[in-house]
């Protein structure tokens, strides 16, 4: 069963406002759409886990999707985590193109696509370093230690994987997705004596939750990047053009002729994705591109949200939990 199900990332929702608001001609909109089509393939990957994860048994294992975790004085992030009652797994998704070597001696992978090779941070050395501080985490939770089985799993199912020159096979932790769950069923046969009681999984699942601390960074210091970067607008829900403009109490799109009522609502969506949680009446005009104080004022009101501070120095804070599906 899902007990952490997979949304869209908050870095990848973040990349997708910032090629919103960025002018084509921006210098350092290629590497931004660079970064963003790695980062949306990296979920796709990860998205397609799914389907051979639904053919493991329901009722045995406990699935946890993007967890950030805290260790020492830093975070680790493990995209997907099976809890059952015998042993953990934890399943590093990777989508990568062309033929991939493991080089387990010099701890690398090495990616060979078009005539092209790239050195990469071996996967397995990752998932390995994952279990470790997994291992140290669990000491917290009073519970009896249990098996960790770190996975590679290959999410592009047209890569062409080879052991290195120095090895005979590929290392066993390294599979395809689609034999994922015969992986599983596999590890079960060897971790067969129940540790956990179902208390102690639910004592675990809650903590695991209570721990999970998204990657949250300010996506404009990233790129160095400023406010004056960004185009303000309201901008089409539809076609993402910029700007659109007010006709009769509607937003009406001029590329693609949509008419809606709450367009503005995902372009502040964008301003706090971009800039910040909270909004006052002037940054919103400029944002918006809006010339009346009391239109904007109606459409900060209309958000519902709560606010603190008066008069011009009111503070709306912005959260769309309530309007946006997050796929
Ligand atoms: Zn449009």
């Amino acid at each position: 069963m899902i007990i952490k199900p997979r949304t869209k990332p908050l870095s990848l929702l973040k990349l997708e406002a910032l090629l919103r608001r960025l002018p084509q001609t921006h210098p350092k909109r290629p590497k931004i759409e660079e970064d963003f089509a790695k980062r949306l393939a990296g979920y796709k990957g990860e998205q397609s886990l799914d389907f051979y994860l639904s053919l493991l048994p329901e009722q045995d294992i406990h699935i946890f999707h993007d967890l950030r975790l805290p260790y020492k004085n830093h975070h680790f992030q493990m995209d997907t985590l099976l809890v059952t009652s015998s042993f953990i797994s934890i399943l590093e998704a990777k989508h990568f193109k062309g033929t991939i070597i493991f080089d387990q001696a010099f701890s690398q992978m090495i990616r060979i696509l078009d005539d092209k090779e790239e050195a990469y941070p071996d996967p397995i050395q990752q998932a390995k370093s994952h279990r470790n501080k997994l291992q140290g985490l669990l000491e917290r939770f009073n519970i009896p230690p249990l098996p960790i089985i770190p996975l590679v799993v290959i999410t592009n199912s047209y890569s062409l994987l080879k052991p290195s020159q120095s090895a005979s096979k590929l290392p066993s932790m390294v599979i395809r997705s689609s034999l994922l769950p015969e992986k599983i069923e596999d590890i079960k046969l060897k971790h067969k004596e129940d540790i956990l009681s179902k208390n102690e999984i639910k004592k675990l699942s809650k903590g695991l939750i209570k721990l999970n601390t998204p990657l949250d960074q300010d996506i404009l210091e990233v790129y160095r990047l400023s406010e004056q970067d960004l185009l303000s607008g309201v901008h089409c829900p539809s076609c993402f053009a910029l700007p659109i403009m007010k006709k009769r109490g509607k937003w009406v799109c001029p590329a693609c002729a949509t008419e809606s009522q709450d367009a503005h609502i995902f372009s502040l969506y964008d301003y706090s994705l971009l800039i910040g949680s909270t909004i006052t009446n002037q940054k919103a005009r400029k944002f918006l591109n809006l010339a009346s104080e009391s239109t904007t004022k109606k459409l900060l009101r209309s958000l519902q949200s709560p606010y603190s501070g008066i008069k011009k120095g009111r503070e709306y804070y912005l959260c769309f939990e309530k309007y946006m599906s997050n796929p």
